[in-house]
């Protein structure tokens, strides 16, 4: 027993004596802060912490490792807002509910946890799926698998028939009937215990679908979905647990009762008024455009069987818009942070908010801000996340290129480091 203890604490002092250290030497690095590139800049890793971010280069011990980015923009972790890590969009989509067991959609999601990390993805905030997320999230916490950092709402709480019942346009006998649990409501009673029941089954946060959506097999798309007081006991509920709620929304009056009810954030967004970004700019609500998602469904849809005709008819129709509602919001002053639903469209392809976002007026660096501060601050954990500096975690990634001039190298993605440890280089 002596001797066991012993070992350990030998252990334990031999890799105190060694701690490496890691210098990373940017050529460009982005203060994600003050929108700003600073030149020839090395920062300090230890352990799963930055250690200190000072000019020109410095280097370590013998022991102590260098990593030259001096070729690379060297950036905070990026963090999307939006992303459904357990599932992929695919022909096959509709009919693979039906096949596949929890098992299945696992292992299936292992990928795509992968991708969306060596994509610069560090962080990823997960608005619903059937609950897988929140085991993956664990498995990827405890290292067991390879993946960014989850925030996950498990499963989405609809109305009955609404947009996140699992059970639309399925064969009446295969139905059955939905509730709490599975996240289906009606009343405020069934609110607090879907609420409750995410919290007790692990969800770190709540997520609504305050509106119809594309991509279920129902007829509307953007009408409301709950009543207010529903919202209301969601939004309370989740209070008294300190974890925020966000609101998939495609129409405005849907968007007018989450804001009302006090939502956190505001999921596309799609026919929003300037009303209602008025009420947001008032709130402090935030807005997740997820650009991508508008673009790919209305893309998709034109591939003959995809998507089923209530799918796509919904697709062509809401698709494309989100983008100029996203210009029109940016402008009126609503706070933004980036995502973009991730899933809709294969994972890894997350780069290409940034493309859409600065098409239509933000500034390069603004964007990447987006990513980084304002979803950190979104999340309420920019003590941590979010920024380089140091104490706060090391996830840092570099792309090739200065994305300040061109927005298109966020694609090219070299260096990934999630506290502390290199997945990519
Ligand atoms: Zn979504």
């Amino acid at each position: 027993m002596n001797k066991i203890i012993l070992t350990g604490i030998a252990l334990m002092l031999s890799v105190g004596a060694f701690a490496q250290k890691t210098y990373i030497h940017a050529g460009r690095l982005i203060d994600v802060k003050t929108k700003k590139v600073l030149t020839e800049q090395t920062i300090v890793v230890e352990g799963n912490k930055i250690l200190s971010l000072s000019a020109g280069y410095q280097t370590g011990t013998a022991e102590d490792q260098t990593i030259d980015l001096k070729n690379a923009t060297v950036m905070p972790g990026l963090m999307d807002m939006h992303v459904h890590i357990e599932s992929q969009t695919s022909p096959t989509r509709y009919v693979d509910g039906f096949r596949d067991n929890e098992a299945d959609v696992a292992f299936k999601s292992l990928p795509y946890a992968q991708i969306t990390l060596m994509s610069g993805f560090t962080t990823v905030r997960d608005l619903g799926g059937s609950g897988v997320n929140i085991a993956l999230r664990n498995a990827i916490a405890s290292g067991l698998v390879v993946g960014p950092r989850i925030y996950t709402a498990g499963k989405s709480i609809a109305p009955t028939g609404g947009h996140a019942d699992p059970t639309n346009g399925v064969r009446r006998d295969l139905m059955g009937d939905p509730g709490p649990e599975q996240g289906v409501i009606n009343g405020d009673a069934d609110a607090r215990k879907a609420v409750r029941q995410a919290v007790k089954y692990g969800s770190d946060l709540i997520k609504v679908t305050a509106t119809g959506g594309v991509l279920s097999v129902a007829r509307d798309g953007s009408a409301p979905q709950f009543q207010q007081d529903e919202l209301d006991a969601v939004v309370e509920t989740a209070k008294d647990f300190g974890i925020h709620v966000a609101a998939h929304a495609h129409g405005d009056e849907g968007m007018k009762r989450a804001v009302r009810a006090g939502i956190h954030s505001i999921e596309h967004g799609t026919l929003m008024t300037e009303e209602t970004m008025d009420m947001m700019i008032k709130a402090g609500t935030w807005y997740v455009p997820t650009v991508t998602a508008g673009m790919s469904a209305a893309e998709y849809a034109k591939i003959p069987g995809y998507y089923p005709t209530v799918v796509r008819d919904k697709a062509m129709q809401i698709g494309a818009q989100i983008q100029q509602t996203f210009a029109k919001a940016y402008k009126r002053g609503v706070k933004i942070a980036f995502g973009t639903d991730a899933g809709v469209f294969p994972h890894g392809e997350n780069y290409r908010e940034f493309i859409y976002m600065t098409e239509v007026g933000m500034p390069n660096l603004e964007a990447i801000q987006a990513a980084t501060l304002n979803a950190a601050l979104l999340l309420g954990v920019e003590s941590t996340l979010g920024t380089l500096e140091s104490g706060k975690i090391a996830d840092i990634i570099a792309v090739s290129g200065n994305p300040d001039q061109d927005i298109n190298v966020m694609k090219d993605v070299i260096f990934v480091m999630k506290e502390g440890k290199i997945y990519k280089q």
